[in-house]
């Protein structure tokens, strides 16, 4: 079958690779439908992150189930899922509590081992989420990033009339934004790129703040004297300080994005957490039990009523073959891209969304 490997810096190739096969009594083989590109990707792409080179890339797909393993319980041939990327132990302590985002083993497919930017791929039956007739198989492949969001949302004291700050507004705050309203909040987003902020505006973002010129809690301090809870969002070593600074006295900070450089901040950031008795929450992983989650079934049940419109946050379609431009040209003009699927197979209706 045809893929997408990854051989080094900038050096992905649309190839043959190895069919992937039953091998545990557990294995499901997927017909991969659409999968996304993640931000993670793009970092990864530049600088490199764990990987072994010549396995398949990309961890966000949704596709149709077309061989099961005896054990693969609950799933059949032709069933609609989406994956769940995230690869647990079972075994170590974290597991044993059903904690599974804090599995020591954790690892996610498409870097140790293959991925979803193929034609077909192999995952663990209980990773496989049912996805209803109604939800496309472009939006399964968003129920991964949504997980994120939802993963995070849920690590707070989120309620009804709460006020958030969003801070950064690529993929990962896109989907804080988007999932946030549904629990009727009033949402400010933080970014320095105008576009990114009538995107925000257009997802439901209530105000949208440029922070180029302007330190952000002067801005936010003229519509409110602090929000409930602050997302860092953005993955920036600057933001990391800026974020402390969001909440009310008694508020709650949440870190999504990883900052790929070292975090230095001037000390009346820092001293927040201590002066405003502020509630700092590092959020990872998109799991939890049961496995793989409610992040899960919530979003899958959302995308089936639909409570959420997440198709909005794609800006290309486009073939599996082209992928290695795509990465090239987001190198090259990252401002142009959001969300990016691609389709193993190509046809009109792909096109159009
Ligand atoms: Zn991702
Ligand atoms: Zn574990």
């Amino acid at each position: 079958m045809k893929g997408l490997a990854f051989y080094g810096i900038r050096d992905l190739r649309y190839e043959d690779v190895a069919d992937p096969k039953i091998e545990k009594p557990d294995d499901v083989i997927i017909k991969v439908k659409a999968a996304g590109i993640c931000g993670s990707d793009y970092a990864r792409y530049k600088k490199l992150g764990p990987y072994i080179p010549g396995t398949v890339w990309g961890h966000e797909f949704a596709g149709e189930v077309v061989a099961v393993g005896e054990d693969a319980q609950g799933h059949y041939v032709g069933e609609r899922v989406a994956a769940c990327p995230s690869i647990v132990c079972g075994k170590c302590h974290y597991c044993q509590i059903a904690d599974f985002a804090k599995c020591e083993n954790l690892y996610a497919i498409g870097s140790l081992e293959n991925g979803g930017f193929a034609e077909y791929a192999k995952m663990p039956a209980q990773n496989l989420v049912h996805l209803p007739d109604n939800v496309s198989y472009e939006e399964g492949s968003l129920i991964e990033p949504s997980t994120v969001a939802l993963h995070a949302l849920f690590k707070t004291s989120i309620k009804m009339g709460d006020e958030i700050a969003v801070v950064g507004c690529g993929t990962i705050g896109e989907m804080l934004i988007h999932w946030a309203k549904l629990f009727g909040v009033k949402v400010y987003a933080f970014d320095i790129v105008d576009d990114k902020l009538r995107e925000a505006k257009e997802l439901g973002a209530d105000v949208v703040i440029n922070t180029k010129d302007v330190e952000p809690s002067e801005a936010l301090h003229e519509y409110t004297r602090g929000v409930d809870i602050a997302f860092e969002s953005a993955g920036n070593p600057i933001t990391a300080g800026q974020v402390l600074t969001l909440p009310r006295k008694g508020g709650e900070v949440v870190y999504v994005g990883l900052p790929y450089g070292d975090v230095h901040m001037p000390r009346n950031y820092f001293e927040k957490i201590t002066r405003n008795e502020l509630h700092v929450i590092g959020a990872f992983g998109v799991t939890s039990a049961p496995f793989p989650g409610k992040e899960w079934t919530t979003a899958a049940d959302a995308l089936a009523r639909g409570a959420v419109n997440i198709k909005s946050v794609i800006s290309h379609r486009a073939k599996l073959s082209e992928g290695p431009g795509i990465l090239e040209d987001i190198m090259e003009h990252p401002a142009g891209y959001r969300k990016v699927i691609l389709f193993p197979e190509w046809d009109n209706e792909q096109k159009e969304g």
